[in-house]
């Protein structure tokens, strides 16, 4: 059954008229009244929801039957990602979804090569928080991952300081002394998780990050693409 996210405060009986993204998306489907849909507005659960009006642009829906189901993963991660070029940080940022990030930081690093500023920037993060939408509809979650502003390290470490968030902070670092994921992490703790753009962490964000309570941590012998090494993360974290 087709989902939509539908960010409107939702509720069993009511009659409502979807909003243009999901709108768009059900006269792009062709469908009819009487088609039923799921609606999810990310605040938990899904609604089934009956189609009774098709307008030009408009939708106008009936919601039905509430469902409590999630489709979480078993810990929290927060990924804390170098931004990279235009189509790697679309990716990271699908992937990340589907893997079940509960957020995701763009970090603007000194290596970072696509810089963002004022209205771009603004323009960019809906672009991406438009992409995790996307996937959460697509892949069954009921939850969105959240895109935060993007920052420097720097100014991430200034609002969350070391001991602010519960479980482990972890640096994918290529650097000497670094310890296996498996070491690092234990049961189900909720990770946060710094990883580089492509040309990777400068040595001072890196050392910025161990002071911050990072711990350095190594995904084997292999350089992983920026997109690739946070994704192998999440991948080996939720589907264990
Ligand atoms: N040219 C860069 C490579 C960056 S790879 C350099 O030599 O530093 C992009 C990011 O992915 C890195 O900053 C790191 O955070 C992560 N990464 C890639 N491969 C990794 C590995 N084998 N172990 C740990 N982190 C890795």
């Amino acid at each position: 059954m087709p989902r939509f996210h539908c960010p409107a405060p939702l509720q069993t009986g009511l009659a409502l008229s979807l909003p243009p993204g999901a709108a768009r998306h059900v006269q792009v489907l062709r469908m009819q009244p009487g088609d039923v849909i799921t609606l999810f507005n990310g605040e938990g659960g899904e609604f089934d929801a009956t189609v009774t009006r098709m307008g030009r642009s408009d939708v106008e829906v009936e919601v039905g039957a509430y469902h409590a189901i999630e489709r979480e993963a078993p810990c929290a991660v927060h990924l804390l990602a170098g931004i990279t070029a235009n189509e790697r940080m679309d990716w990271l940022v699908e992937k990340a979804t589907e893997l079940g990030a509960v957020s995701i930081t763009p970090v603007m690093a000194e290596r970072s090569v696509l810089k963002l500023k004022g209205e771009r920037a603004d323009k960019k993060l809906a672009h991406w928080q438009g992409v995790a939408v996307a996937a959460a509809e697509q892949c069954g979650r009921n939850r969105v991952t959240r895109i935060d502003n993007a920052c420097t390290l720097a100014q991430w470490l200034a609002q969350h300081p070391a001991g602010a968030d519960t479980g482990v902070r972890l640096v994918l670092s290529l650097s000497e002394g670094t310890r296996p994921l498996a070491e690092a992490v234990q049961g189900q703790m909720d990770v946060t998780l710094l990883s580089g753009p492509e040309g990777g962490l400068c040595p001072a964000e890196e050392a910025l990050a161990l002071s911050a309570g990072f711990v350095p941590v190594t995904l084997g012998p292999r350089v992983l693409r920026a997109e690739t090494a946070p994704l192998a993360v999440l991948a080996a974290l939720t589907l264990r």
